[in-house]
């Protein structure tokens, strides 16, 4: 687990910060407006970051321990006292991805980020500032919610701002689907016209009943599904999401045939297991399933979808819980930052390729099968 966020140790500024996000420059000659020096040696910007064993000094802050893995290339979000340090963007790490609000109209029984019900749109006017700051080369970039279509307009202009800035990023948004079955907003975000935008949407049922009680939203079954078909006649590329819960991971097999039969010109199918945080810890008693107990169904939906020709992954589950045949859809999906293994998995010969727990699972609920895999 590598952490993205802490207090300083110290804090030696003159006047308050005039900007709130930073990328970290190497000492040198002359750090832009927008850049601050990272290491023990002031470069002339207007603000340097010392790791924590490099101690206190005029004009500087210093990081928590924790933070000392920064470098280079890093941006992060500086409060105006410098008192507090936010990572927004890891260089060297292919999995980042920026919250763009914790609002949203669903109330997953097992959301990782439980909605908030208040004015954070500082995340997208943040969210805009960052991709002008992003190498022009970025590979991928995701934005997550809460439900970042509740912006409307203003999820508009991002995307846009996005493209322009990053014509070569890969972009994924993660959405509930609902705001898509307006076809005045479909059109325009089908109008940014990124050919490498694509958006994920969860599905978690066959029918109304089962996804509304798990969204905790009724009506959100229908407008999701009359979203994602919007999208489809707006030729946008779609991603469905099914995340495998107590309720939703018996009905598996039925959810892919429902996608292959409904919904056949979706890009991708991701089945996807929990992570034990937020919602899922608090209703742990009402989500959590062992993945073993669902491995067949799991193995039949993959290869149902796998055979119906959609780009179909696993993610988020550890290989020794899978059925081998579905091992090469299986995917290593876990952000590193919270990436972990446990004992077990020192001995076992296929950690390479497996994805290992998220850190939360390892510590709170895993499945009771996790054992070291011999291949000969
Ligand atoms: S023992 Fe660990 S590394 Fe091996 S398959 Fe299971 S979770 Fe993955």
């Amino acid at each position: 687990m590598i952490a993205l966020r802490g207090r300083t140790l110290a804090a030696t500024l003159d006047v308050p910060l005039g900007r709130e996000l930073w990328r970290l420059v190497e000492p040198g000659p002359a750090a832009g407006p927008d850049e601050a020096v990272i290491g023990s040696s002031a470069g002339g910007g207007a603000l340097t970051v010392r790791r924590s064993t490099d101690g206190a000094a005029p004009g500087a802050i210093v990081l928590p321990p924790h933070l000392d893995h920064l470098g280079a290339g890093d941006i992060v979000a500086v409060s105006p006292t410098g008192s507090h340090v936010e990572v927004l963007w890891r260089a060297r790490s292919p999995h980042n991805s920026v919250l763009l609000t914790e609002r949203c109209d669903n109330y997953c029984l097992m959301c990782s980020q439980p909605p908030k019900e208040r004015d954070d749109s500082r995340l997208l006017r943040r969210a805009a500032a960052l991709v002008r700051m992003l190498p022009v080369g970025t590979a991928e970039l995701g934005f997550t919610g809460g439900e970042p279509t509740l912006y409307a307009d203003g999820l508009i202009a991002l995307l846009r701002t996005t493209t322009q800035c990053l014509p070569g990023t890969e972009l994924h948004l993660l959405s509930n689907g609902r705001r898509f079955a307006e076809p005045g907003f479909t059109a325009d975000y089908a109008a940014v016209g990124n050919p490498r935008l694509m958006v994920g949407i969860p599905i978690f049922g066959t029918e109304p009943s089962l996804h509304d009680y798990v969204v905790q939203a009724r009506g959100a079954f229908d407008e999701t599904i009359a979203g994602i078909l919007q999208l489809g006649r707006n030729r946008q590329r779609i991603e469905i999401r099914v995340v495998l819960q107590k309720h939703t991971a018996p009905m598996i097999v039925d959810i892919a045939d429902f996608i292959a039969r409904n919904l056949p010109f979706v890009e991708k199918v991701a089945l996807m297991g929990l992570e034990m945080t937020g919602l899922a810890r608090a209703n742990l008693a009402d989500v959590w399933i062992d993945p073993y107990d669902y491995r067949a169904g799991l193995a039949e939906a993959a290869r149902l979808l796998h055979h119906t020709g959609i780009r179909t992954h696993i993610y988020n589950h550890q290989l020794c819980v899978l059925d081998r045949r579905v091992w090469s859809l299986a995917v290593r999906s876990i952000s590193d930052w919270k990436n972990e293994y446990l004992p077990a998995c020192m001995s076992c010969s296929v950690r390479e390729a497996c994805g290992g727990l998220f850190a939360s699972s390892a510590r709170h609920r895993h499945s009771e099968h996790i054992a070291p895999v011999s291949v000969g």
